[in-house]
């Protein structure tokens, strides 16, 4: 039996430029990705059969072909056949539809782990060219820490490690966001501004804030960096939960350096000065929202992706 820990992501980062002029059914970001240390628990064992059971603890994650993890072990047996069935057992720890990349760090998990039980010898590039073929975010996964995410999102360039940054993630049971809906009503209410072309495309680019954040990135100027924090999707989830929006504001009022929505949310993220800090801001936020279902969890920057944790 193999164990591997799954990084959820957040991201410091989010742009939408316009178009993915390759193929307009996407969009063109520009993102800084982020591994963070609330992680899922992937076991992997070996059956004889060629079949893929799937199991989890969580009721709400499906445990058939929907599950993006049962996906991941769909293509490796159809990519590397003859190798034998494989019994995935998810421990959920990171929310569901929360836009951290919880079904894709599962699926990255996948990938890395059946590599190693089946000794292929795959280097990160193969395992993140098949992770893209299940979805934009599981090549960051794969390879975790700090990355400049293009195009469609998997163009990645790895960045600097942040190491060790306290934050704070909230999320209310009850909300969840869909990432399809959130892109379908951005191109909605923003798709007559869209970049057109590449040469538009870059103008936005430098125009929209990234380099300052990634200069603060280099430097490890953290409260620059907590400034330079921005997402696109903040426009448009805001408003129409104005729960999240008062999540993120109460964050900031109990006293973090900035808060931001993660992805397409709800997940709020904040950054903390310290873990009492963060302890205290916790206590505060919580009392706040009591009865609303509010959950906070707190973590920390992660320097890496999937790992094998234990092999019995
Ligand atoms: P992203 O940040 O990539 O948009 P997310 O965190 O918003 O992802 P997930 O938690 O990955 O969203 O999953 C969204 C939906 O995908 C869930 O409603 C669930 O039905 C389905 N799903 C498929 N596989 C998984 C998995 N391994 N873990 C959680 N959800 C999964």
């Amino acid at each position: 039996m193999y164990r591997l820990i799954a990084p959820a992501k957040i991201n410091l980062f989010l742009q939408i430029v316009g178009d993915y002029l390759p193929d307009p059914r996407y969009h063109e970001l520009v993102m800084v990705m982020q591994a963070i240390t609330l992680a899922d628990g992937i076991s992997l064992s070996p059956l004889s059969q060629e079949v893929i059971v799937l199991t989890c603890d969580h009721p709400q994650v499906p445990t058939n072909s929907h599950n993006l993890a049962y996906k991941a072990a769909a293509l490796m047996q159809s990519q590397f056949p003859g190798q034998g069935g494989i019994e995935i057992h998810i421990d959920k720890r990171i929310p569901i539809g929360a836009g951290l990349a919880g079904g894709s760090a599962d699926a990255a998990a996948v990938l890395v782990g059946l590599d190693i039980l089946w000794d292929l010898g795959l280097t990160q590039g193969e395992l993140q060219g098949l992770g893209g073929q299940l979805g934009a975010d599981v090549p960051f996964c794969i390879g975790g820490g700090t990355a400049l995410a293009l195009g469609r999102g998997d163009d990645l360039t790895p960045l600097p490690d942040l190491d060790h940054v306290v934050l704070l993630l909230g999320k209310f049971t009850n909300i969840s966001v869909s990432t399809p809906w959130a892109y379908q009503t951005y191109r909605q209410t923003y798709g007559a501004s869209y970049a057109q072309t590449p040469v538009q495309q870059e103008k936005k680019r430098q125009q929209g804030g990234s380099r300052e954040l990634l200069q603060a990135l280099s430097q490890k100027d953290i409260p620059t960096l907590a400034q330079a924090l921005h997402n696109d999707f903040e426009a448009i989830v805001l408003p129409e939960y104005p729960l999240v929006a008062q999540l993120r504001q109460a964050f900031v009022d109990a006293g973090a350096m900035a808060a931001m929505m993660s992805g397409s949310g709800p997940t709020v993220f904040a950054i903390a000065e310290s873990q009492g800090q963060a302890e205290t801001i916790k206590t505060q936020v919580q009392g706040q929202f009591a009865d609303q279902g509010l959950d906070i969890w707190l973590a920390q920057t992660c320097p890496h992706g999937v790992r094998l944790v234990a092999q019995a």
